[in-house]
């Protein structure tokens, strides 16, 4: 029996998964032979399933959008297996400069380095994204599509309580992990040590990728006299793309590709990666289908969550799960200091949030939630949103962005997965509830792949005007931040542009409430929500707010969410003339129908707070 690495860290995650995989008849062609091309072809398009997710999730499309269906976004463009094939391609071309050309890497894996070793007849494989090999040593370089500052950024405390950063820097775009001396090891070093090591942690999954292939090479009888080093090749996140193009394609300088030397690291995680061996093995043999715990190696809500999620979760009600609680991460104290997890108590057999024993509900928003689950009464504070909606100046400009969080910059200024705005739209209401859904209407819209934010820019200061309306948008932290770039990158508009940021007003704070701004507006008493209601299953994000206030829905849109524009906006180049008609008019009816949707919850909600 063949097990792939994707395999390999499905089969880790638990003992069920192995029988369910082979009860289930999910026994890929891999399983049987990989080394035909039918077989190659399948563990290929597994990889490119899995890249495209991995992608989306480092554009935070699985944080922005809830769309139950988002996993299948990956499956609507090859665009994005472009990029990724493109980023791999320009990690591989600056290891071969580095090493001088004796690098084994290209697209697709009848381009790479093939490894391979049995252990108690399974053959465990893996292919390598750029692989060199000299008479004395071996470098396995994987690429990922994430940034540096994913690692830049991890610090702990040394012995002093001063804070260090765990990687250190090598070059300009190179970092590298050094396992600390026993005798300067901290609390607190030990605990980002193990964050790196989980294998089901954000970061920790890349390392568990490199640790894999690692071992699996340093466990072959031939790699013993060489001396083998680990890297892992991300994107540069302060790479600012200079605005130079050959063929009117972007022309990258080496720095955008980052790399991470973690060769310490995997000889400090070997004995327990060998111990994942034997543990597969033994589940493969056992192939144990009955149920296990639940637990943060299912992966719920993440590009890896597991293909068997609604099987073992199929006792989670629909209605009220004890995941629609906020903040429920933090875990549940009872007042004498016992914690549990949201996985403790599924476990235990408690999936709904209303058999929480009571004692453990000591967080105030969680216990509103819960009252209102239980009363299906909507909860409301009219005072502290009549003092919001009182504070607004007309005319309010409802605005809302559409983008493209590009792994790879496209224009002049931009950096790895900077959010590249190609629309906007914005409904002007005049006075109290007056905007029509068209004739109030103001758009803007890049129907190419060239660079048009200075346009957008400039129409955007033309429609917003220096009057002082509020300038109203949904989540403020994302139109803020595009609005801030703009000035930076395009100075002659700043003081628009500063002026309009002045005026945002955010509508979600509203409802969800926001302390600092009431104890501004008077209000002495610290209050989490301003409203709730059963509906909301825990977010207040805009498609779960709207049905709360009106009968505007996105069902009958032909685009439903900010990913399926930006993919649609993607795929531009690949449309007719008719086609690319078509799909114009469906971005702006949704981008119209988010500004739109923020006017009628708006008019709505005054029509209950001052009733
Ligand atoms: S959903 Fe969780 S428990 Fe079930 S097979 Fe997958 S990882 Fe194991």
């Amino acid at each position: 029996m063949n097990i792939s690495k994707t395999l390999f860290v499905n089969l880790i995650r638990c003992e069920r998964y192995s029988g369910l995989h082979e009860t289930l008849n999910f026994h890929e062609r891999a399983i049987i032979s990989f080394e035909d091309d039918e077989s190659l072809k399948e563990i290929q398009s597994q990889l490119n399933e899995e890249k495209k997710l991995a992608l989306l999730e480092n554009m935070k499309m699985f944080e922005i959008d809830e769309d139950p269906a988002k996993q299948d976004l990956s499956l609507k463009t090859e665009k994005l297996m472009e990029i990724y094939n493109q980023i791999e391609l320009l990690a591989g071309k600056k290891i071969q400069k580095k090493y001088d050309g004796k690098v084994i890497y290209g697209k697709g894996l009848k381009n790479q380095k093939k490894i391979s070793h049995k252990i108690e007849g399974y053959n465990f494989f893996t292919f390598v994204d750029a692989f060199y090999e000299s008479e004395k040593s071996v470098n396995i370089h994987e690429v990922k599509a994430t940034t540096s500052n994913k690692f830049l950024d991890i610090e702990y405390k040394n012995k002093n309580g001063k804070k260090e950063k765990m990687f250190k820097k090598k070059g300009d775009s190179s970092l590298c992990f050094n396992i600390l001396p026993k005798s300067e090891i901290t609390e607190s070093y030990k605990k980002k040590l193990n964050k790196l090591t989980d294998k089901f942690s954000k970061i920790g999954r890349y390392i568990y990728d490199l640790a894999f292939q690692y071992c699996l090479y340093s466990m072959k009888k031939d790699s013993k006299e060489k001396e083998i080093r680990a890297y892992l090749n991300v994107l540069n996140s302060r790479f600012v793309f200079s605005g130079d193009y050959i063929n009117s394609l972007p022309k990258y300088s080496d720095d955008i590709i980052f790399e991470v030397e973690l060769t310490e690291l995997m000889d400090y995680m070997m004995p327990n990666i060998r111990q994942d061996f034997l543990k597969v093995i033994e589940r493969v043999n056992n192939n144990n289908a009955s149920p296990v715990k639940l637990g943060r190696h299912c992966m719920k809500n993440d590009h890896r969550e597991c293909k068997f999620y609604k099987i073992c979760h199929k006792e989670i009600p629909e209605k009220n799960s004890i995941f629609t609680l906020i903040d429920r991460h933090h875990g549940f104290k009872n007042k004498s200091g016992e914690k549990k997890s949201v996985y403790d108590f599924i476990n235990e057999g408690i999936s709904s949030a209303l058999e929480i024993p009571d004692q453990f509900v000591q967080r105030e928003r969680n216990r509103v939630q819960i009252e209102v689950m239980k009363t299906k009464t909507k909860y409301f504070d009219k005072n502290r949103i009549r003092k919001y909606i009182d504070n607004l100046k007309y005319p309010i400009y409802h605005l809302d962005f559409e983008s493209f969080p590009s792994p790879l910059p496209r224009f002049k200024g931009e950096k790895p997965y900077d959010q590249s705005v190609f629309q906007f739209s914005i409904h002007i209401e005049k006075t109290p509830g007056n905007c029509d859904i068209l004739l109030d209407h103001k758009g803007y819209l890049a129907t190419n792949h060239h660079d048009h934010r200075e346009d957008l820019v400039k129409e955007l200061c033309n429609i917003i005007r220096k009057d002082q309306g509020s300038v109203m948008v949904y989540h403020k932290q994302f139109e803020e931040k595009r609005i801030k770039e703009f000035m930076n990158y395009f100075p002659s508009y700043s003081d628009k542009l500063k002026d309009i940021l002045n005026r945002i007003v955010d509508l979600k704070l509203f409802l969800k409430g926001n302390i600092e701004l009431e104890s501004k507006m008077g209000f002495q008493e610290k209050k989490l929500f301003n409203f709730y209601s059963p509906g909301l299953e825990g977010s207040f994000s805009i498609k779960k707010i709207l049905p709360e206030f009106t009968d505007l829905s996105y069902e009958n849109l032909e685009i439903k969410n900010g990913s399926e524009a930006f993919i649609k906006y993607l795929e531009f180049e690949n449309m007719n003339d008719k086609e690319k008609k078509v799909t114009e008019k469906n971005l702006i009816e949704y981008c119209r129908q988010d500004t739109y949707a923020m006017h009628m919850i708006l008019k709505n909600l005054r029509g209950i707070v001052y009733d």
